[in-house]
């Protein structure tokens, strides 16, 4: 035996031991951690994030591993996803994936692994975790209905909506559910100073929260027109979402569908006659179903009735598709001007 080879068998012999030395370490660690919910609190130089990982698949191995969610296993999961997302906070999926598990059995414990993931400045552009959040508030906790909830779950969802480019369905949609359950339980809506009206009605809450959301970013953006001084490409965080969210072609088949199912609620027929004067002027919309009509047709195409005529020329009454009418070269801009007059 040479004296290098030796050396050689040592140093394998020493680095066999250290190194199970130190795994044995780590994976106690690992486990005891996992254990207790805490942190890892043995100091090895970038090794929370591993620690993490491995925590992760040993809890994907849980998850599948059980029957249910239950009494039984809900405070381990708890305890669990608390040791992941201590050893790496910024473990966006450990938190989403976590809360859901949880939200049925334990949705306190499965909203305060969600505020965690909320309150950290690496997941500030997450949408999912608030909007979580907001629908455990809203669907899971016992004194859902009540305002106090839904405030909570309100602050969570105006996150949501804010944080998801191109103003997520998702998150307006709970946004808009949690706005109707307060509006419900109001019970009135001030439409302006001297209009206030009752709220009697599911349907009717979710049209006057979808026409309060629209009426709010109608002003944000008056405010922002009328400030000469800002930046062309200025949008502050909850400002750049409420252009892209179309409020008007959310709201029109709800409008349409109580104007048939709720004809008999004189509170939702109120509600719908304001909105439509304020949100769908100079829209040509029948009288009796809201649904839209071209230029030119006499009769509304969804329910027969008689409608008002626009967009014809004033001498041959040809549907006009541009200032002068193609079939007798009229000026038609007159005409125009006289359709505004008389709406
Ligand atoms: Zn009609
Ligand atoms: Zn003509």
């Amino acid at each position: 035996m040479n004296k290098r080879l030796v050396i050689h068998v040592m140093v394998m012999l020493i680095t066999i031991i250290v190194g199970g030395y130190i795994a044995r370490q780590l994976n106690s660690g690992v486990e005891r951690t996992a254990m207790e919910g805490k942190a890892f609190s043995t100091t090895y130089a970038g090794f929370n994030k591993f620690a993490s990982d491995i925590q992760w698949m040993l809890f994907i191995n849980y998850a599948g591993s059980i029957k249910s969610v239950n009494k039984d296993t809900a405070p381990i999961i708890y305890k669990k996803l608390k040791a992941i997302v201590a050893n790496d906070p910024g473990f966006a999926k450990a938190y989403e994936m976590g809360a859901l598990m949880l939200s049925v059995e334990e949705p306190e414990k499965a909203l305060e692994i969600l505020e965690i993931g909320f309150g950290n400045k690496a997941l500030s552009s997450n949408y999912k975790i608030p909007l979580y959040a907001g629908l455990i508030l809203t669907h899971y906790f016992p004194d859902k209905e009540t305002n106090k909830t839904l405030s909570r779950a309100e602050k969570y969802s105006k996150v949501a909506v804010a944080r998801s480019s191109g103003g997520e369905k998702g998150a307006i949609g709970q946004l808009i559910y949690v706005r109707a359950k307060k509006i419900k339980n109001d019970g009135t809506y001030t439409f302006s100073k001297d209009v206030v009206i009752s709220v009697t009605s599911d349907k009717q809450a979710r049209i006057i929260a979808l026409f309060d959301e629209w009426r709010a970013t109608q002003e944000k953006s008056m405010a922002m027109n009328s400030t000469n001084s800002m930046p062309a490409d200025f949008s502050p965080v909850g400002f750049d979402n409420f252009n892209k969210i179309n409020y008007t072609e959310m709201i029109l088949p709800l409008i349409q569908s109580a104007k048939q199912s709720e004809s008999e609620n004189k509170d939702v027929i109120d509600t719908i006659t304001l909105i439509r004067n304020e949100m769908f002027k100079g829209r040509h919309l029948c009288d009796k179903c809201i649904f839209s009509y071209g230029p030119g047709e006499k009769f509304c195409s969804s329910c027969g009735i008689n409608v008002q005529v626009y967009g014809i020329c004033p001498k041959c009454s040809s549907v006009v598709k541009g200032r002068f009418c193609s079939s007798c070269g009229t000026d038609a801009v007159p005409h125009k001007a006289e359709q505004v007059r008389h709406e």
